[in-house]
């Protein structure tokens, strides 16, 4: 009954490749403040969901819901504007700039047309001031003045999602954000997004389970194209078509 608002909505989701329906009548209910898991096997459909939600693909059927506005029509970059984004869709990470500059040019970016060739010198203030709190917010502050290229993988990985923070999104889609670190840097991308999370809605697609168990409110799990579940970890992970499904059948 105290559930934060809801932010992001599907309802009746749907997508056919040509007469192969990959994702079926998916509801969906993002919240502010929450973090929401997408989990499955393989080709059950998480990828293709999320490329509806920020519409890079149109879908057949259903409706989306993007703060109250229906955004089943409304084209990828006007998305982003409206506050959504998608971890990689802006993974301009620059190798020979610091976290500090990497972060100022994302902050710039969506003002590009506008700003030309310089900055009033109050916007600069302005704009290493959002800079800063930013860096903060992610835990980059010893790292400000190191080139990305010298980062760990999953500092860097931190610097991409600083720099789609730029866009001051409501709702953050993260695609397997921990893939491919090792035990130390998942814990430390784990507590960045359960921070991020504090003031906008993440919704994840997460292959480890123990960290969708330890940070994710909610969990929704797929099986080829349709929920067979849903619920806190625990509830899902009673469930027997989910243990069955991860079983590999
Ligand atoms: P997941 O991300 O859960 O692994 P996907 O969303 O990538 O699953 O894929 C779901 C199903 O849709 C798979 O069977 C996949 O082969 C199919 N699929 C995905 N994209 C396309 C496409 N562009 N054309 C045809 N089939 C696709």
């Amino acid at each position: 009954q105290d559930e934060p608002r809801v932010v992001l909505s599907a309802r009746g989701l749907g997508k056919d490749f040509f007469g192969f329906t990959a994702v079926n009548n998916v509801d969906l209910d993002v919240h502010h403040a929450r973090i929401h898991a997408l989990i499955g096997p393989n080709g059950a459909g998480k990828t293709t969901v999320f490329n509806l939600l920020t519409k890079f693909l149109q879908p057949t059927r259903g409706k989306i819901t993007l703060l109250g506005t229906d955004i089943t029509n409304t084209k990828p970059d006007k998305i982003a504007r409206m506050g959504m984004v998608r971890s990689f869709q802006i993974s301009a990470v620059f190798p020979h700039l610091t976290v500090l500059e990497n972060v100022r040019v994302a902050l710039q970016r969506p003002n590009e047309l506008a700003v030309q060739f310089w900055l009033p010198l109050s916007s600069l203030d302005r704009l290493n001031g959002r800079a800063e709190v930013l860096i903060d917010e992610l835990g980059l502050t010893p790292y400000r003045n190191t080139r990305a290229a010298d980062l760990s993988y999953g500092r860097k990985r931190v610097l991409e999602i600083a720099t789609t923070l730029a866009l001051d999104p409501e709702v953050l889609l993260l695609d397997e954000p921990m893939a491919g670190m090792g035990q130390e840097d998942v814990r430390m991308v784990a507590d960045i997004i359960r921070e991020v999370a504090r003031h906008r809605a993440v919704l994840m697609v997460e292959h480890n389970l123990s960290v969708v168990a330890d940070i994710c409110h909610h969990v929704t799990v797929l099986q080829r194209g349709e929920i067979i579940a849903e619920g806190d970890y625990a509830t899902v992970s009673q469930d027997p078509r989910v243990r069955t499904a991860y079983m590999g059948t």
